[in-house]
């Protein structure tokens, strides 16, 4: 997909920090992060947000990826937190569907 940040990511036109990566999905840190662990895992498929599909096995893939990361990483029993945030009220910025995980801290609830 043209103009899309992540797509060149996944392309390897951007460079980005990767954690993860199969035929499927790729995970990275987020470039901005807000938590000592703070990365993305999207799919390599274009979907711009959650409204965009119904392929259950690839959005709970993505889900499954993070929690099998947070478990490499040890943060898992501690905890983290996932957000996918969705179009303006949401607080989407790049659509190109990204879970964020967040951990290593106590994060605050709810949110802003
Ligand atoms: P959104 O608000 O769309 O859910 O969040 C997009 C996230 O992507 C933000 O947390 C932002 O820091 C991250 N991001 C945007 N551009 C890049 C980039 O080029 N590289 C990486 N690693 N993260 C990015
Ligand atoms: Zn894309």
């Amino acid at each position: 997909m043209s103009n899309c940040i992540f797509c060149d990511i996944i392309e390897g036109k951007i460079p980005a920090e990767k954690i993860f990566e199969d035929d499927d999905v790729l995970a990275f840190k987020d470039v901005n992060s807000q938590a000592p662990y703070h990365f993305l895992v999207i799919p390599k498929l274009h979907i711009p947000t959650l409204n965009d599909s119904d392929n259950a096995e690839l959005i709970g893939k993505i889900s499954i990826t993070a929690s099998l990361i947070a478990k490499q990483e040890g943060f898992s029993e501690d905890g983290y937190r996932l957000v996918m945030n969705t179009n303006k009220d949401g607080g989407q910025i790049v659509f190109h569907i990204h879970l964020h995980c967040l951990a290593g801290r106590q994060l605050g609830w709810p949110p802003g």
